[in-house]
């Protein structure tokens, strides 16, 4: 039986950040039920139209998710264990912005079944937080992350963004050891990257955002690699850092390329050979999951508005682009060859050969043969790996 991650779009948000560009509305609440009883009937409609389904992660993410109530959560998470066969150990994460969480909350969310907490902390500084248009301040981080603490989490992720316009070393420094001060389980770090259509991205060409040093950025993220292995984080990706036991096992779903199906609005699922997305808009989200919407064939619901098959070609890109994100374990040779039919070295023998001239990548050995990794000095340059790997059979 294939074993899935599910993730769920909750794309409500109070408040549009400015350099976000993720499907998410801003004052769109008072259609909450409605979505997630739509989302409750897209569960069920893709379940139905499958043999049973096993789950071994189940992802809210947003949007901000955590604007749902307790019982909402509960509600969803009744129908999955109604519908699919959940893994008693699944790992059940939500994202949440420190803002919207109360100690009552956090110990309603531990009661409905979410075992890992993802804050949006971003920054520790009331300028940068301003400057991104967050809502929170430190200090309901602190609280937010006492609360979940006492509820009983102890899969705690902290995530945060440097390379902010207007952002020193110094003060990245200060931000990481506040986060670090919380103790998280585990970090993601994300350079600011201004997406195409966000007022960032507007301002920065307008000429009303300093310019970012690449130089810094990347002095920013050796410091935070240093700064984190000396505390025992083990970089596992080239933006997370966990300890011991607390990989994001969702997340290392979509890098070790196996299937997950996405429900909600602008919701994207992959199953070998398909890839596919969810309509956009909240209400055309609703609309086309009314009662006696008509099903569709496995995976996609009525939702679905976009898919796309995937030649064998294609996926072995996609498994090398993601796999060699894993820092540590990159893209195990054996597992390629079970998977594709065909060797590594077969299907890339010149983008291999290309990248080892380079030295951009090792070959290192683990229990089930040899694994092909970025060498460390290629994390900041991954995406020049990346290329060569993709658009080879075009
Ligand atoms: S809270 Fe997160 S998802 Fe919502 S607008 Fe801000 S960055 Fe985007």
């Amino acid at each position: 039986m294939n074993t899935y991650g599910l993730y769920l779009h909750i794309p409500f948000c109070q408040h549009r950040c400015a350099y976000c560009d993720f499907n998410t509305y801003a004052r769109q609440e008072s259609l909450l039920n409605a979505y997630v009883e739509a989302l409750c009937r897209e569960l069920k409609t893709v379940a139905a139209s499958s043999a049973p389904l096993q789950v071994e992660t189940v992802f809210f993410g947003g949007g901000t998710p955590s604007l749902m109530q307790p019982a909402q959560y509960a509600r969803i998470l009744e129908t999955i264990a109604r519908n699919y066969r959940l893994k008693p150990e699944a790992e059940i994460s939500t994202e949440a912005n420190p803002g919207t969480l109360s100690p009552t909350g956090l110990r309603g969310l531990r009661a409905a079944g979410l075992n890992r907490l993802s804050l949006g902390v971003q920054s520790a500084h009331p300028a940068e937080l301003r400057l991104l248009e967050r809502s929170h301040d430190f200090s309901a981080v602190i609280r937010s992350v006492e609360a979940a603490r006492s509820a009983g989490f102890d899969n705690l992720n902290l995530d945060l963004i440097y390379g902010l316009p207007g952002q020193s070393l110094a003060r990245w420094e200060e931000n990481l050891s506040w986060a670090l001060r919380l103790s998280p389980d585990h970090l993601s770090l994300y350079a600011l990257t201004l997406e195409q259509g966000t007022p960032f991205a507007h301002w920065a060409r307008r000429g009303l955002l300093p310019p970012v040093d690449p130089d810094l950025v990347a002095e920013m993220y050796t410091l935070a690699q240093e700064r984190l292995a000396s505390l025992g984080y083990a970089q596992y990706e080239i933006s997370n850092w966990a300890r011991e036991g607390k990989h994001c096992r969702h997340n290392l779903i979509y890098w070790r390329g196996q299937p997950y199906l996405g429900f909600g609005a602008g919701a994207h699922g992959y199953v070998p050979g398909l890839r596919y997305s969810n309509v956009l808009s909240i209400r055309s989200y609703l609309a086309r999951l009314q009662d006696g919407a008509r099903p569709r064939t496995f995976p996609l619901s009525p939702a679905a508005a976009q898919r796309q098959r995937l030649a064998p070609a294609d996926e072995t890109e996609e498994f090398m682009m993601m796999g060699l994100r894993l820092t540590h374990e990159g893209v195990s040779a054996t597992r390629f060859q079970q998977r594709f039919g065909q060797t590594l070295e077969d299907r890339f023998h010149k983008p291999l050969q290309r990248v080892f001239a380079r030295g951009l990548v090792e070959w290192v050995n683990f229990p089930d043969g040899p694994h092909l990794r970025l060498v460390p000095v290629a994390y900041l340059v991954s995406n020049q790996v990346f290329v060569e790997f993709i658009q080879t059979h075009r």
